[in-house]
């Protein structure tokens, strides 16, 4: 298992730092866990911004149950942490921060398939370290930025996790992204991001600047 100690003695301390969440900022999760679903006999209606209570028995047409959402959810690693396909332009302008900042992907993947998803990362050009968390990313994200001389910025879908970043690594530049339209559409920008951007070019200018600084 890759740990947070060997990925941090891999980083330039004389760089910025950006760590970057996989599932919904790197790539197509929810797109790719609908269609699996699909497939199990389970339909994603996305009313909320959540999985939970949003997943439907086709057969029944009833919620699923919390467990039998934990037991797709895993299935669906599983089976399918291999093939989920990158957001659009996320590679490209990763590739293009990459002369700017160390990059290391953060991302709530279960420990046991840290590597393939790393080795998925890296067939499709995100060539990163990857580290697998479980719970709350702010007290990796501290350890992380503890590295760096210069400020580090973090990236998620997820407020929680905004918000637990902003508490145990205060100073740390927030952005919330939500690749997927839909979700997009269902919340707003987390209370504790600095800005909320959904489209890669745009995140890459701004990283950019704010790299610069
Ligand atoms: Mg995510």
């Amino acid at each position: 298992m890759t740990s947070l100690e060997h990925v941090a003695a891999t980083l330039n301390p004389g760089r910025p730092l950006l760590i970057v969440d996989a599932d919904e900022v790197l790539l197509r999760f929810v797109e790719h866990l609908e269609t699996f679903f699909l497939t199990q006999g389970f339909e994603l209606r996305l009313t909320s911004f959540q999985l939970s209570g949003n997943i439907y028995d086709q057969k029944t047409n009833t919620v699923a149950p919390p467990q039998m959402v934990t037991e797709l959810i895993g299935s669906f690693f599983d089976k399918c942490v291999d093939t989920v396909p990158a957001v659009y332009g996320a590679a490209s302008a990763l590739e293009n921060l990459s002369g700017q900042y160390e990059i290391v992907v953060l991302t709530n993947v279960p420990h046991a398939y840290r590597a393939r998803r790393e080795a998925a990362l890296w067939d499709m050009g995100f060539k990163y370290p990857v580290l697998s968390n479980a719970g709350e990313k702010g007290p990796a994200v501290k350890a992380l930025k503890a590295i760096t001389k210069h400020h580090a910025a973090f990236v998620d879908d997820l407020p929680p996790q905004l918000a637990s970043v902003a508490n145990h690594a205060p100073g740390t530049h927030l952005v919330h992204f939500v690749a997927d339209p839909r979700l997009a559409a269902l919340i707003t920008k987390a209370p504790d991001a600095h800005v909320r951007i959904d489209d890669w070019a745009k995140l890459q200018t701004h990283l950019g600047q704010i790299g610069q600084q």
